[in-house]
């Protein structure tokens, strides 16, 4: 094994540092957890976690075992490594009939960090997080033991693992319950929506009809056009949907365009620029385009066509402030919004999904509500406001999501996790000496 260092970031590429990557094969994980010295050892996947969970400054950071996919195509029941990726999965299973149960905005996400951080889709208000869809797992935990858990095989140390960022093991493969469709395409009714308060109307009813809602939200817009947005909903096609519209080849998706170069200029991305990238995508939305087919990439990872997108943001990174608040308090989304769009901090990609019941992960993020994503520029200023849109969040009985999480405190979040006590218990069950850390667990006293 060598002792080189590699520099590792999260997507957001804010704070950097330094570990030892150590790369194994599934049988040789507990060895590679032994061999862990005094800083420890966490799994890292894609790297797709926006802040610090997958690194480990001064430790050794695991990279993604190998990818082996077994699909049962009569039951649906994936049996994977954890280090294969939704984009492997979608792309070997879709053909033959399954999708993956929950998919985040990215396919290039390992199925170790999707249990992990318990990732929740356009579908949670119907089908919950990725987590409870596993079956069971295989964890390698810090005694260099290798464990089948599952809801019903030690429960607690299952739900402590789903959404539990790592901190309690390896999570080497795991048993997934994929969904059946009949075609690789999606039905997807497109809507622009002039204000916040028709917007959330129209997601409410979707709750009822839809698979899948989403809503891109134009933070800049105010006064009356606070909240204007594009919703999209979407259904999976039956294959004779697909075949009446020409046959289901796009709908399984490719791999990336390689067009953003290694060193982006600072600046690219300024309010001048998303100010008139808003407006152009508000613009170029049909009004009210009903039963178009798209393909899995196009429906669910429109960023997905260009690789590496997040280096636009310059050397200096951006972070995503991503929020959840109960239904009962969804009037903080408005205050929320307001205040981006009068501090004048500019996103491009600002996201409103519904969610639905908490999920039995003792650190999940998902709530039943409203969660707003928006991706911000860092800048001097930005701390501030987030501070204050943090105690409005919290003081509506909402919470913040670790996996996009690279700046709050360990107050903030035990505010927002009531059962991170619960999660100690187990973890301090499992893993009495810390072997398993990160820069998030160090800088949140996870
Ligand atoms: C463009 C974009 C869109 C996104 N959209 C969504 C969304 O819609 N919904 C959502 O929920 N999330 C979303 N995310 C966040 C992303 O889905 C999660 O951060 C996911 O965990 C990333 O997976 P990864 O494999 O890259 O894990 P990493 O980011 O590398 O690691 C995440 C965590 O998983 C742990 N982990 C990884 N592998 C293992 C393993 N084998 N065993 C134990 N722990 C492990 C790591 O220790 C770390 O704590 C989005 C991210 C991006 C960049």
């Amino acid at each position: 094994m060598s002792d080189a260092q590699q520099l590792f970031t999260g997507w957001g590429r804010t704070a950097p540092t330094l570990a030892r990557p150590v790369s194994t094969c599934v049988h040789d994980v507990a060895a590679a957890v032994a061999a862990a010295g005094p800083r420890g050892i966490i799994a890292r996947g894609l790297g797709r976690s926006y802040g610090d969970p997958a690194q480990n400054a001064g430790g050794d950071v695991l990279t993604p075992l190998p990818s082996s996919i077994d699909l049962d195509e009569a039951t649906g029941l994936a049996r994977v490594s954890a280090g294969t990726s939704l984009h492997d999965l979608i792309r070997a299973a879709l053909p033959r009939g399954w999708f993956v149960p929950v998919t985040p905005g990215t396919r290039y996400v390992t199925v170790g960090g999707a249990i992990a951080t318990d990732v929740h889709g356009k579908n949670h208000h119907r089908d919950g997080g990725f987590g409870s869809h596993v079956r069971e797992l295989r964890l390698v935990t810090a005694d260099g033991g290798e464990w089948t858990v599952s809801p019903q095989q030690d429960g607690e140390l299952f739900w402590a693992t789903v959404g539990g960022m790592g901190l309690t093991g390896v999570i080497t493969e795991a048993t997934v319950a994929m969904t059946p469709v009949e075609s690789p395409l999606l039905r997807v009714h497109t809507r622009r929506v002039d204000d916040l308060a028709t917007l959330m109307a129209l997601m409410q009813e979707a709750d009822r009809d839809a698979t899948y809602s989403v809503a891109w939200i134009d933070t800049l817009a105010r006064g009356r056009h606070l909240g204007r947005s594009v919703l999209t909903t979407g259904e999976h096609a039956s294959a004779d949907e697909a075949r009446a519209r020409g046959g289901t080849g796009a709908g399984v998706p490719g791999d990336p365009l390689r067009v953003v170069p290694p060193v982006v200029p600072s600046g690219l991305v300024s309010r001048t620029s998303i100010r008139a990238f808003n407006e152009l995508w508000f613009r170029k939305a049909p009004r009210d385009r009903r039963d178009e087919l798209q393909g899995v990439g196009q429906f669910f990872h429109p960023l997905d066509g260009i690789a590496d997108w997040n280096r636009l943001y310059g050397p200096a990174g951006f972070v995503q402030y991503q929020l959840v608040v109960p239904d009962r308090a969804a009037e903080v989304l408005s205050v929320v919004l307001e205040r981006i769009a009068e501090r004048g901090h500019p996103s491009f990609l600002s996201v409103l999904k519904r969610l639905g019941d908490e999920g039995p992960g003792l650190l999940s993020f998902p709530l039943r509500g409203w969660t707003l994503a928006m991706d911000l520029p860092a800048a001097r200023d930005l701390e501030p406001l987030l501070r204050e849109l943090d105690a409005l969040v919290l003081g509506a009985g909402g919470r913040h999501y670790l996996a996009k999480d690279a700046r709050m405190s360990p107050e903030t979040l035990a505010a927002g996790y009531p059962r991170l006590a619960e999660f100690r218990r187990i973890r301090d069950r499992v893993d009495p000496n810390r072997v398993f850390c990160s820069d998030l667990a160090r800088r949140l006293d996870l």
